[in-house]
């Protein structure tokens, strides 16, 4: 099937405004007969929920934490991009957009990723009148720095605590519908299926967290803001909660899941240290705006960092790539330092580490003027690894940070199921192979404040206003379908640990579809994910019960998505017979070792479509039509 992404006719520079005028409004009076279900309150779902409720509508926002403000979006640190050109350094919304079709390797719509370099300017303006304390020049402008991928200095940062600010501003603006009456919070509440009847969704079940009660909510519209799932390896720098399970749930009631194994590898996080290991810390991008990224010239020097004199050093970045130097984009930098330790050059103890050096920075601004910049990024590398970056250079390896896949949606963010919306990083997002930096906040928040609020009135103009109830055989067979799956978790009562399970499912992902994948490796994968798989179900302990408070039922139920997921992402990467962006696959790389594109065969989305357990997902396909960008190699020299 060839999927209709209801890309607007006419200029690439006009499809936004002749179809936010086209489509349908809802009149004032009658939003509020109308009531929007939104799941998750990070950037992309508080923005939506309280853009939602000030137009009108009737908003319920879910969460399963405790408080919107506990929400991943609050760990991002580096920045949030937009195309103002205060620096006057050439900037422009064209140039963002390229900037982010050529970032993501040419794997992203032109239409949706234009739309968002338009909107990007829209939303510092919203979040400073929020009172975002974004960082500034001493005349008053908003200061900006660099991230990867660009040569132009575009992104709005608040010291290294972007996410928790802007989160704030959101969090805020919502609590003031909370406050209204307009949104309605429900907290500690996970939702574990979509409500699908007659191809739409109706409503939503959760499990409330603390009683341990099945709840079911109808709506005219559901709203997915519920996150990426890099937690699928285990290890990364997401938060410990993040999971797949309803952007999963969703994909198994006829939601497609897109290009789920496009994954964001991060440069610069700390190294893994241990076996027994649960999170990875990031250090932000940002840091390369200063840092400078090397390895030892010769392979298996044990020297400290300090004692290895200039000329011994190879700065493999601003060595291959004189342009782009340490601000390459993230896959491009992730890669080469893979190589350097595969090389034997890798530094530490484990020798899967490369150092990002800030001696030259402070001896050029001194240390005040790097300490006001990444200050909080030193202290915490610092607590963790008990060394000084500012004396001695941080070791840095990849790690698992963001996937650009998601649930599929069109240009009006709406699924393969009628009225089920996706938003943020759930969806399969504008980036393409891969995501630059500081262009996930910008995403999230376009979606929630100025997309969703035009696109969800041309829906709801399709459906009657009549008050919605959780009630009918729909709402019935999807609880009794969500409860028996919770007993069958508790009644294995086998002997290994959830995490136990979980892993071992992120190594067999890291080491097989990770960085650089082969079809060997891949299908060695899948096969030991089908067993781990049977094995989950022969072999997991959940203790207690399902009327209570039980992280490890929580946990259960998601890695028993996650197990499932794996393989889908394993189906996906075998499909895409090219590399590109995150996705590298051995086989298909230049002589340089870059990714190397086929244009030809894979300039497409690939969207999955759930056919049932145990059979094969089958294959859809929405080609890319580059009508305003030429598709080039991809080149940061
Ligand atoms: C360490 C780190 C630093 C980053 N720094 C940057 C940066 O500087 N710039 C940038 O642009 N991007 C950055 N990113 C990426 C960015 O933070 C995320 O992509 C973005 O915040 C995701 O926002 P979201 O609203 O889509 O999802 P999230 O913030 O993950 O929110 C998901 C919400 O969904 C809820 N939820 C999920 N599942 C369920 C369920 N089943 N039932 C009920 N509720 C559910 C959660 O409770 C939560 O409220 C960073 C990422 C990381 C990991």
């Amino acid at each position: 099937m060839t999927l209709d992404a209801k890309i607007p006719l006419g200029p690439l520079t006009d499809k936004w405004d002749q179809h936010s005028f086209k489509l349908k409004l809802v009149n004032p009076a009658n939003k509020r007969k109308y009531d929007i279900l939104v799941v998750g309150t990070g950037l992309a779902g508080a923005s939506a929920a309280a853009s939602l409720a000030e137009l009108g509508y009737n908003v319920k926002a879910f969460t399963y934490h405790d408080s919107p403000r506990r929400a991943h979006s609050i760990a991002a640190q580096g920045g949030i991009n937009a195309a103002k050109n205060y620096t006057n350094e050439g900037d422009s919304i064209w140039r963002l957009f390229y900037d982010t079709v050529k970032g993501g390797d040419f794997r992203a719509r032109e239409a949706n990723v234009y739309r968002l370099a338009q909107i990007s300017n829209n939303i510092i303006d919203q979040c400073t009148a929020q009172g975002v304390p974004f960082a500034r020049e001493y005349g008053g402008l908003l200061a900006n720095r660099s991230f990867g991928g660009a040569q132009v200095s575009r992104t709005f940062y608040a010291r290294g605590q972007t996410g928790q600010q802007l989160l704030i501003g959101a969090y805020s603006a919502m609590m003031r519908q909370v406050a209204l009456g307009k949104v309605e919070l429900l907290a500690r509440r996970e939702m574990l299926d979509v409500v699908v009847s007659n191809g739409r969704a109706q409503g939503i079940v959760v499990r409330n967290m603390v009683t341990g009660e099945l709840e079911t909510y109808a709506g005219h519209a559901v709203l997915l803001c519920t996150g990426g799932y890099g937690n699928v390896f285990y290890l990364s720098t997401n938060a410990m909660n993040c999971n797949v399970t309803a952007t999963y749930r969703a994909h198994r009631r006829g939601a497609y899941f897109a290009n789920p194994c496009f994954t964001q590898i991060h440069p610069t996080c700390i190294p893994v240290h241990g076996t027994y290991q649960s999170k990875l810390t990031l250090m932000s991008e940002s840091l390369r705006n200063d840092g400078r990224v090397w390895v030892p010239k010769q392979a298996w020097d044990t020297r400290a960092p300090n004692d290895i004199p200039e000329g011994e050093r190879d700065y493999y970045l601003e060595r291959k790539y004189p342009s782009f130097g340490n601000l390459v984009p993230r896959d491009v930098a992730s890669r080469n330092a893979k190589e350097q330790c595969d090389m034997g050059k890798g530094v530490g103890e484990t020798g899967l580490a490369v150092y990002l050096d800030f001696r030259d920075a402070i001896q050029r601004d001194g240390r005040d003027t790097i300490e006001k910049k990444y200050g909080n990024l030193f202290q915490m590398y610092e607590k963790i690894t008990a060394d000084n970056p500012y004396e001695m250079p941080m070791r840095i390896y990849p790690a698992v940070h963001y996937t650009m896949g998601g649930l599929w949606v069109d240009y009006n963010l709406m699924s393969t199921v009628d009225g089920l919306f996706v938003l943020g990083e759930a969806n399969f997002s504008d980036h393409g192979a891969n995501r630059l930096g500081a262009s996930a906040l910008m995403q999230g928040l376009a979606d929630g404040y100025f997309v969703i609020p035009y696109t969800i009135g041309g829906y709801l103009n399709t459906v009657s206003w009549d008050p919605v109830t959780a009630e009918g055989p729909a709402f019935s067979q999807t609880v009794s379908e969500v409860d028996a799956r919770i007993q069958r978790l508790l009644s294995v009562n086998g002997t290994r640990t959830v995490d136990d399970f979980h892993r071992e499912l992120g190594l067999i992902m890291w080491d097989y579809c990770g960085m650089s994948r082969n079809d060997d490796g891949l299908e060695k994968a899948r096969g030991m994910i089908q067993n781990l798989r049977e094995e989950f179900w022969k072999d997991v302990r959940v203790p207690g019960d399902d009327k209570d408070l039980n992280q490890s039922l929580e946990k259960a139920g998601r890695v028993a998505d996650f197990l499932e997921f794996a393989e889908l992402m394993i189906i996906d990467a075998l499909g895409r017979r090219e590399s590109c962006g995150g996705h590298f696959n051995e086989a298909f790389q230049t002589e340089e070792n870059e990714a190397l594109r086929d244009d030809d065969n894979f300039s497409h989305v690939s969207a999955w479509e759930f056919a049932g357990d145990g059979a094969e997902p089958v294959f859809n396909k929405e080609p890319l039509v580059f009508e305003n960008v030429e598709l080039a190699t991809r080149s940061y020299k």
